[in-house]
């Protein structure tokens, strides 16, 4: 934090500093980075040869921009499995400083690996999500864990102060929550995900639980994983929370949206964010349809460059009402979960707001299944809440498919599933699976 610091933020400086300011500050990480990761990295070296680029041709952002060539998560596991290095040609650095290996979520196929130091870079951004919530120093606030890698030292926080409390994201650890929401009064709740708002409805059901009384203290909640279904949306705010949506930054670091909810601010002192044509290399314009692509601009342990994330977004770089500068975007989907039904484009957005329409679909729980980009039937696996259920499950099935027809104008094909059949996944429901 500076010393001059405005109650609004974690750290003022970084984040009100003015566009000007921004890309200065990106120039020079990015001449710093690129002599280091092609001297460190063996991916990086390799894709530049065969790019015929090297680091004397990058005097600026703008020669960056220009001519340093994009990876993949193909070109990450072909690395990997080329060479049978574990990290994938990304690592800069050793053992003590490189502690392991993460890996993305995987949803649409092979996880990717991707070496890690520590979370400072996701910590960083979450201090600064935490304090826009209204977490102060001595405040404590629940960590969900999804996993015991993260944000476990309590090391990690004393320059914020925060205190977290830990749970793990478990259905049964609703009861412990609660208990720790009621005693310890936390400011924010870091995160809930379907699975997790589900398992807090049904124990309210079973107990009677008073939750606008329990989360009472909660300034905000974060929710991500996946884009939030209208329903559970207006379940979680009916508890008395407001709702900050947060999603990932290409697997750098997150994004999240401020209290004006107009899009998800990136950091961008920590990575470089680019909003390219899908099928190109040119810039799109502000609020059009885009590949994320990021850049990495303070790991000095497995920084991606230019690495093209597969998320299409719309990101705008106006000015927001709540006076931070970074760009915000809004998600539109996985390039690669698009799929083309008899010429239209459909992707798992477009089906949130059509399962409204079915009591016994409504937390909007489906995945599209995906043998090939483009087909004749959209096929679908719909989970449904058998307590609604007042026919048949097969006239269930033939109602929600004529109907969402209807919508699309494509001939769909829906498979019903009991909705605890698809909340055994884990945190995060896969969109689009394979047959
Ligand atoms: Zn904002």
């Amino acid at each position: 934090m500076s010393g001059l610091n405005d109650d609004r933020y974690f750290d003022t400086d970084v984040e009100t500093m003015s566009r000007e300011q921004i890309e200065k500050l990106q120039e020079a990480r990015i001449l710093q980075l690129v002599p280091y990761v092609y001297q460190r990295s063996p991916l990086i070296r390799a894709v530049w040869e065969e790019a015929g680029v090297t680091p004397s041709d990058i005097r600026s952002l703008a020669d960056f921009k220009a001519r340093v060539p994009f990876i993949d998560k193909d070109t990450i596991r072909q690395y990997r499995d080329r060479h049978g290095d574990p990290f994938g040609g990304l690592a800069c650095a050793t053992a003590p400083h490189l502690r392991g290996v993460g890996f993305t979520s995987g949803t649409t196929g092979d996880p990717t690996p991707l070496p890690r130091a520590d979370e400072h870079i996701t910590l960083t951004a979450l201090k600064r999500e935490l304090w826009h919530i209204g977490v102060r120093s001595g405040d404590y606030f629940t960590y969900a864990l999804f996993t015991f890698r993260e944000g476990v030292n309590a090391d990690k926080w004393l320059d914020s102060g925060f205190r977290p409390a830990l749970i793990q994201h478990l259905p049964s650890e609703v009861p412990h929550l609660i208990e720790i929401s009621r005693r310890l009064r936390p400011k924010a709740l870091f995160m809930i995900s379907t699975p997790l708002i589900m398992a807090i409805d049904q124990h309210q059901k079973i107990t009677g639980t008073d939750l606008r009384e329990a989360f009472s203290s909660y300034k905000g909640v974060v929710f991500g994983g996946e884009p939030m279904s209208p329903s559970l949306r207006i379940l979680v705010e009916s508890w008395g929370l407001e709702i900050f949506e947060l999603s990932s930054l290409g697997d750098i670091s997150t994004t999240m949206e401020c209290r004006a909810h107009d899009g998800m601010h990136a950091w961008e002192d920590l990575a470089l964010v680019e909003h390219l044509d899908p099928d190109g290399d040119q810039e799109v314009g502000d609020g059009a349809r885009g590949e994320l692509v990021v850049t990495a601009l303070a790991d000095d342990v497995a920084p991606l460059i230019r690495f093209r994330t597969d998320d299409l977004v719309s990101l705008t770089r106006a000015p927001c009402t709540c006076g931070r500068t970074h760009c915000r975007m809004k998600l539109l989907g996985r390039k690669s979960d698009e799929m083309i039904v008899q010429g239209r484009s459909v992707m798992p957005l477009d089906l949130f707001p059509l399962m409204q329409q079915f009591p016994e679909t409504q937390a909007g729980l489906f995945q599209i299944v995906k043998a090939q980009r483009e087909t004749e039937q959209l096929r679908l696996r719909v989970g449904y809440d058998a307590s609604l259920l007042k026919g048949s499950e097969n006239e269930l099935s033939e109602h929600i498919a004529r109907c969402l027809g209807t919508s699309l104008e494509i001939p769909v094909k829906v498979e019903l599933l009991r909705s605890e059949e698809l909340l055994k996944s884990g945190h995060k429901i896969p969109r689009v699976i394979k047959p």
